[in-house]
């Protein structure tokens, strides 16, 4: 006999959650009558309209089911086929995304930049930016960050200004991978808008799925021009819903009573939690600074083991010099946390360190 139900929380993912009451309940509530599809509903223009508040600016935003269609969508709108987008070593885009990026937006290509700790060194960007060579090279057009990056820290407004600056000076559009910008938002605790367009962002995607949403991520121009040819895009590539209305409203069900913000500063501080539990710990080794609702560890080989054979789930392998990526999410508990924190103690403490 084959049980479905799957009760217990890990540190695999945030994608590993389920969804968050608001977002169920917020399908049900608009679930009545006919509407137009494609967009025209008012579910729709109504969550447009408090992206608009929330960001503090006359800016357009689209539904999508996912982040890697979002993000190579965003990027082509601002590209040819001989263009080129900047991101770093570790970004999604790079190592996540099978080539979507290419694939949807035929020619372009994809330039990887270093940095430590997920975020990219500007004179290194410089030196990328500085170097494309008239016809035989391919021209850099858009520069990606990720917000909070894949290694589980942060861009303040003053970074991304700065890297801004420098893509800006070549005619040069920025995109953010925000599948965590809420948690960038509350780790940061600046505005929406501080850490996207007043610091020069001219399109940003606002990841739902990881923050509570059963699917959904929202593509928000600041540079209003781009986003005529990404409606195009979006059809093209089987991301326009016809039922829009339930992807909105499911950002209705977090937007308007702040839960967004909520649910990461909640994932952020389970986050902390483990992070302070595990610097206790001297054979665990932390790489990078706890600045989102990620830990990255160094536990010793024999831990990794036995926590998986306790039936922990979690990567061990993620990032520069390979360590175990611990994520919480919104519905992590802090019991969750002591209790994957014990774990680790009690199998360094035996001896298996
Ligand atoms: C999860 C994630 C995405 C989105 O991935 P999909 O599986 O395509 O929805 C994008 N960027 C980052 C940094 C992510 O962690």
């Amino acid at each position: 006999m084959f049980f479905l139900v799957e009760n217990r929380r890990h540190f695999a993912s945030d994608n590993n959650a389920g969804i968050c009451p608001e977002a169920i309940a917020a399908i049900a509530r608009w679930n009545t009558g006919h509407v137009p599809a494609y967009g025209s509903d008012s579910v729709t223009v109504k969550a447009q309209s408090i992206i608009q508040d929330i960001f503090e600016t006359d800016c357009s935003s689209y539904f999508v089911f996912n982040g890697t269609a979002a993000n190579s969508l965003a990027v082509g709108s601002f590209c040819d086929r001989q263009d080129a987008v900047l991101c770093h070593r570790y970004s999604h885009i790079e190592t996540d995304e099978c080539n979507a990026p290419g694939f949807l937006n035929p020619g372009l290509k994809v330039i990887a930049v270093e940095g430590t700790k997920g975020k990219i060194q500007p004179d290194l960007l410089n030196a990328k930016l500085a170097g494309s060579r008239e016809i035989h090279a391919s021209q850099p057009r858009v520069l990606s960050l990720t917000n909070t990056t894949e290694l589980g820290t942060l861009y303040r407004p003053q970074e991304i200004g700065q890297l801004c600056e420098l893509a800006k000076g070549r005619n040069v559009a920025v995109h953010v991978d925000g599948a965590r910008f809420a948690n960038a938002v509350a780790s940061s605790r600046s505005s929406p808008a501080e850490l996207s367009w007043k610091a020069g962002v001219d399109v940003l995607v606002f990841g739902g799925t990881k923050n509570g949403l059963a699917f959904g991520e929202a593509v928000i121009f600041f540079e209003k021009h781009a986003s005529k040819r990404f409606l195009y895009r979006m059809k093209q590539a089987g991301q326009l819903a016809s039922k829009l209305r339930f992807l909105a409203a499911q950002w209705l069900g977090i937007l308007e009573n702040g839960r967004w913000i909520s649910y990461a500063e909640h994932a952020n501080a389970m986050a902390r939690r483990l992070n302070d539990l595990l610097r206790t710990i001297p054979s665990v080794e932390i790489p990078f600074p706890c600045e989102g609702n990620a830990v990255f560890a160094h536990l010793p080989e024999p831990v990794v083991t036995g926590l998986h054979r306790m039936g922990w789930r979690f990567y061990s392998d993620v990032g520069p010099g390979g360590g175990s990526r611990l994520m919480c999410s919104w519905d992590t508990t802090p019991e969750d946390v002591d209790q994957f924190g014990a774990d680790i103690r009690r199998l360094c403490n035996d001896g298996y360190a």
